[in-house]
């Protein structure tokens, strides 16, 4: 490119055009793409990334070019998502051929990475092949697959950009990289034994074991095969794996870990493995086969051969497959499914440092499986589980992070401005809008301790750095003691915004579907600061994305010993009992053994006047059934209660199907009268709390009782929202918060209430938990910015 136009002669057809492209087109080989496709039709001029995108400049044939651009977005490589071209007509310039230019650095808008792609088939079938020169290098990536968001330091993305920065190009590999016939052309990350990065096996001190790719993942395999733990150096961070099948490693890791009951997530070698683990239907199937790789949740195969520490009190496992060329390598040596749990203690963020790694895990793990490619940006693996919606299998999230971040959720409106949200205070995200995209970050988790919090900022710098341009506002929790709040109030630069959590939910649901509302919001969840500062959680809202108002709730108990009560859920047992009842209830039968009498008089006392917090949740409603039912009293993990409810509830359904009996028997339908008081549809569980008190009593068996609670509470789930949008005269109802997890609630009342001729909404790419709120905070705080002149709600 010369830059001034030549007095050669140009045939009359010839012209000369800039096309901008927007969306996912780095690290995707797209500009190979471009080029190999500039060629075929004989065009010249140059594709360049920048960080706005692609730009191209083509010249040439008329027909040649309209061809192009036509071929541009219907043959795009597997991994591009294409957004907005722009075509604009330039003067020619005569230039002969087409090159892959040098990227620019001017603009501000965001070049969108994708997210880390699991090895392809090319790849790993060199992989296995002793001829090849990249046969077991643990690192082998192509333009199709490879790390891409975790390595990232910045857009654009090229090799100086990432982590692979350090790693200087062996002659072979450069001729890959530069070659446009070449599968590796501008593959970012490419390497080889020779030049690339290393693995090594290390004891927890730091001396190097065995070295070399071969021995090092053969060491590591070996020693899980004699029972080790081994910690293995991932593509977002460290993973702590052991056999599966190995009951005494699975203990151990259990222990050291610090982790009571949560259930550990298995990784194994292919489909086939998996169906050997969990029964899978093509939907499951295909979700676990997707390039983004995540732990899927399925039943669980009777006779599986794993520990029962795996996942104690399930009838579920999380199954994995093995997403990177040395996953798929331990995974094949190691010689059977692996516990492959995030490495951390307890709820810590995941560890993804090598030093912080070693200081973490050297009292959990015997080894470290480790290679000097550093990770730039924490991910952990996202976890999905498969629920019917009217009728459609669809994806429910758990946890969205690796393979999903950082690609783009379309949001229902444009804002010029960039907003961050911070989200909550558990299942941590944050969240950036810009323009009509919002981009949400990897899975932080809790923010209780001080290392959740620096993950946390250093993720908020990360998403910012990868947008391109600097938020002007922060969307926050209306919460003013979670971390997310605190730090959005402390970066003062920033206008603050602050949204009410469940109405974060509802607009998080609203907006993923592209809805803007005015719609009903029924909002189960565990906890959330109301607008009347009080602690919602089984919450009816009227209105759209920017505000709504409360139109219904569960009836208010107290919550004796505030927090306390989260842990011990027999405390909200005694809570609703007590006020069912009126006086303190006798100790139901179950409860017995693990609380004392005084404990629950005192308690009781508490539930009946007391200066304490009283909450509408939904999450607690459910923890007090299951503790009286004797299903959990205590729990070491949070919801844990309501899940092993939910499990006892399926169990009991499915048994009793396969004796052909009615699911729906015994549902305890008329028990939950829906009232209205002070312009509130208040949704009355006190007589349902009877009949579970007076079911225990007589003996009636916990999984039962569950099975006609779920009934109950679907019943009169069903008749709020019914009125609800009738009063409001809105077909349209979105169901979101964390009780939605509970897919026996989540399936059937969707089920009901469609067939009653509602449009349902459900999260689909967001979780409907606390992992989704900092996107329904930001498109909240983008929609007031949009309608300032509106009168803010009630629920700010
Ligand atoms: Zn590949
Ligand atoms: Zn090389
Ligand atoms: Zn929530």
């Amino acid at each position: 490119m010369t830059g001034f136009a030549t007095t050669q002669a140009v045939p009359v057809t010839s012209r000369r055009v800039r096309v901008d492209v927007r969306g996912t087109v780095q690290g995707v080989g797209f500009r190979p793409f471009v080029f190999r496709l500039a060629r075929a039709l004989a065009l010249s001029g140059f594709v360049r990334n920048g960080p706005g995108g692609v730009t191209i400049e083509l010249e040439g044939d008329d027909r040649a070019i309209d061809r192009f651009l036509s071929r541009l977005v219907r043959e795009a490589p597997k991994h591009a998502r294409v957004g907005r071209v722009s075509v604009e007509e330039i003067a020619s310039i005569g230039d002969h051929e087409f090159v892959v230019a040098t990227s620019g650095e001017q603009g501000t808008a965001a070049a969108l990475l994708p997210p880390d792609l699991c090895t392809c088939s090319d790849c790993l079938r060199e992989l296995f092949d002793p001829a090849d020169r990249r046969y077991r290098y643990p690192f082998i990536n192509c333009t199709a697959c490879g790390p891409r968001f975790t390595i990232a330091r910045r857009v654009p993305y090229d090799r100086s950009s990432t982590t692979m920065a350090a790693f200087t190009m062996c002659p072979q590999c450069q001729a890959e990289y530069d070659d446009p016939a070449d599968r590796r052309f501008h593959a970012q990350p490419n390497a080889c034994p020779r030049c690339g990065p290393k693995v090594s096996l290390r004891d927890p001190r730091g001396v190097v074991v065995s070295a070399g790719p071969s021995d090092a993942i053969a060491g590591a395999a070996a020693a899980i095969r004699d029972g080790a733990i081994v910690a293995v150096k991932g593509l977002g961070g460290y993973h702590l794996a052991c056999r599966a099948d190995n009951a005494s490693a699975v203990a151990r890791l259990r222990r050291r870990k610090q982790r009571d009951d949560k259930p550990f997530a298995l990784m194994a070698a292919d489909l086939d493995a998996a169906r050997r683990l969990v029964r899978l239907d093509d939907a499951e199937a295909d979700l676990l086969t997707s390039d983004a790789r995540p732990i899927v949740i399925a039943r669980a195969e009777p006779g599986a051969l794993v520990a029962e520490l795996v996942a104690p009190a399930r009838d579920e496992l999380g199954v994995m497959l093995p997403y990177t060329p040395l996953h798929h390598l331990l995974v094949a040596d190691a010689d059977g499914a692996l516990v492959m749990t995030s490495g951390n203690v307890s709820d810590e963020p995941i560890a993804f440092r090598d030093d912080d790694a070693v200081h973490r895990l050297s009292a959990i793990a015997d080894l470290f499986l480790s290679h000097d490619r550093p990770i730039e940006a924490a991910c952990e693996d996202s976890v999905v589980r498969v629920v019917t919606v009217a009728e459609r299998r669809q994806p429910l999230f758990i946890r969205r992070s690796r393979g999903f971040v950082p690609q783009p959720i379309p949001v229902p409106l444009s804002s010029n401005e960039t907003i961050l949200a911070t989200g909550g205070q558990l299942k941590n995200t944050a969240c950036v809008v810009r323009h009509s995209e919002a981009i949400v970050g990897p899975h932080v988790g809790d923010l209780d301790d001080m290392s959740s919090l620096v993950a946390f900022s250093r993720g908020v710098d990360h998403l910012a750095q990868l947008i391109g341009a600097p938020p002007a506002i922060v969307a926050h929790d209306l919460h003013p003691d979670y971390a997310s709040t605190r730090y959005a109030l402390d970066r003062g630069e920033l206008e603050p915004i602050a949204v009410q959590h469940h109405h974060a939910h509802f607009a998080a649901c609203l907006a993923e579907h592209g809805e803007t509302g005015p719609a009903i919001g029924l909002v189960f969840d565990g906890a959330g600061l109301g607008a009347d500062g009080r602690i919602w959680g089984g919450e009816i809202l009227y209105g759209d994305i920017g505000h709504s108002i409360r139109i219904g709730h569960l009836r208010a108990v107290r919550m004796p010993g505030g927090e306390s009560a989260v842990r011990e859920p027999w405390r909200m047992a005694c809570a609703w009992l007590t006020d069912a009842f009126g006086v303190e209830p006798a100790i139901p039968a179950p409860l017995r053994e693990t609380v004392a009498p005084e404990q629950w008089r005192a308690v009781s006392r508490l539930a009946l006047a007391g200066p304490l917090p009283v909450t509408t949740s939904v999450g607690r409603l459910l923890d007090a059934c299951a503790a009286m039912s004797g299903v959990r009293s205590r729990v070491t993990y949070e919801a844990q209660a309501a899940i092993e409810f939910e499990a006892a509830a399926k169990a009991h359904r499915r048994a009793r199907a396969r004796r052909g009996g009615s699911p729906s028997a015994g549902v305890y339908e008329n028990s939950i009268v829906i009232e209205k008081i002070d312009d509130q549809l208040v949704i009355d569980p006190r007589e349902l709390v009877r009949a579970v008190y007076d079911d225990v009593r007589d003996g009636r068996e916990a999984g039962d009782i569950a099975s006609s609670v779920h009934g109950g509470l679907v019943y009169a789930a069903r008749l709020v929202a019914e009125l609800g949008a009738e009063v409001r005269g809105s077909r349209t109802i979105a169901l979101s918060g964390g009780v939605f997890q509970n897919t026996l609630l989540l399936e059937e009342l969707a089920l009901a209430l469609t067939a009653s001729g509602h449009r349902v909404l459900v999260p689909r790419l967001l979780p409907p938990n606390d992992g989704g709120l900092s996107y329904g905070q930001a498109v909240a705080a983008a929609w007031r910015r949009k309608n300032v002149s509106r009168d803010s709600g009630p629920n700010r």
